[in-house]
């Protein structure tokens, strides 16, 4: 298994989908809590990074072709 990064707010128990960069260090979290944040996260963040992006989308595979 690769290195796993979880969501700061759920307790690491949550996958992170984003990672912030920030002055002081940086965060992740799930899409549920980047998007709660997000109004404060685009003050402070001066580098947002989508995890995941790859082609590993365990579930959420809906793509009709
Ligand atoms: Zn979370």
């Amino acid at each position: 298994m690769t290195e796993w990064i979880g969501c700061d707010k759920c307790n690491s128990v949550v996958p992170a989908m984003y990672l912030v960069k920030m002055v002081n260090g940086e965060l992740s979290f799930c899409g549920h809590h980047f998007n709660k944040f997000k109004p404060d996260l685009d003050k402070i963040a001066y580098e947002v990074i989508e995890l995941n992006k790859k082609e590993e989308t365990p579930q959420l595979v809906e793509m009709a072709e």
